[in-house]
């Protein structure tokens, strides 16, 4: 059964994910004194529980979703409006976007087809598309479980307007599905089991790409850091999500855990923050984090948009 509270906490646990990381963005692992709260700082000098490009993208996502229900030029209009005017932002002024996502935005100014927008080269397979993900799984969590393959094919389309790698889309169809998962309060274990049988029908749907598969059979499960990094890379960005949240008691474990790996750390705890949301729920997320997140109110607007406001 769909519930509310874990919509709400996939959206709100990205955010708070992404706050948390925000500060020791580029810092290598075991460079800073470990986070365990909202900080300053940072290379954008952020205040505390202000959040970054991450939580933009997908507050932009969302509100296409809202506006213009599935339409993949809306949704690059949306970045774009948020690239060039600060518009989902929490400062008023977009101050950082990736490498691959500028790009995509250059190319969809000259071709208006986002379609055709997103780099597919394998060497572009960056995070940023997981990292906004749970606006999808949070409007689309009735396509479970009986309409898997749709909701498996959105989440890929969400992607490929600006990260169109076989890796990027893999990353994307599987992660849907697990935050689906979660909403329907699915228990943990069992959607983390290579046999699940929605992953089963899952790959009759479309297989997953092959480094994908080797982070379901449970990858992270035996490697510690260094192995185990933030890194910018779609695969191991997923891993390292997957690893601090598997076995993490509760909301705040897991996204510290993340965002304490370092180097693209806001984005980690972002991943992991919406996996973490998912399956504990807003209810799960520490009341002093939802009382400082920054702008509260875009986030609350977007999950209006997305059907699940909190006044119901
Ligand atoms: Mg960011
Ligand atoms: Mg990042």
């Amino acid at each position: 059964m769909i519930d509310r509270d874990r919509q709400r906490g996939a959206l709100i646990g990205l955010a708070v994910g992404d706050a948390l990381g925000a500060p020791v963005e580029f810092q290598p692992p075991q460079s800073f004194m470990p986070v365990t709260d909202f900080n300053w700082g940072g290379p954008f000098g952020l205040e505390p529980g202000q959040w970054t490009d991450d939580t933009s993208m997908a507050l932009a996502l969302a509100d296409s979703m809202a506006q213009s229900d599935w339409d993949l030029d809306d949704q690059l209009r949306r970045y774009l409006s948020w690239y060039q005017t600060g518009e989902y932002s929490v400062t008023g002024q977009c101050f950082d976007i990736g490498f691959t996502t500028a790009a995509a935005l250059r190319r969809f100014q000259q071709v208006q087809d986002a379609r055709r927008s997103g780099d597919p080269a394998e060497h572009s397979s960056g995070n940023g598309s997981i990292m906004r993900l749970a606006p999808v799984a949070i409007r689309y969590a009735d396509l479970f479980p009986d309409s898997i393959d749709k909701l498996a094919g959105l989440a890929a389309e969400s992607s490929l307007t600006t990260h169109a790698s076989p890796q990027c889309l893999s990353a994307c169809r599987y992660m849907a599905l697990l935050l689906v998962g979660l909403i329907h309060g699915i228990d943990r274990r069992e959607l983390l089991d290579p046999a699940w049988p929605p992953l089963q029908r899952l790959r009759e749907s479309e297989p997953l790409h092959r480094e994908i598969e080797m982070i379901v059979s449970g990858s992270y499960r035996d490697k510690q850091p260094p192995e185990i990094q933030g890194s910018g890379y779609v695969i191991q960005c997923l891993e390292a999500a997957l690893w601090a949240f598997h076995d993490a008691t509760d909301f705040r474990e897991a996204v510290l855990r993340a965002v304490n790996l370092g180097d693209d750390a806001d984005t980690t705890g972002a991943v992991c923050g919406q996996l973490a949301g998912a399956c504990w729920g807003e209810s799960g997320i520490p009341s002093t984090w939802l009382q400082r997140l920054g702008r509260f109110d875009l986030i609350e607007s977007a999950l209006a948009g997305l059907g699940v406001s909190s006044a119901h």
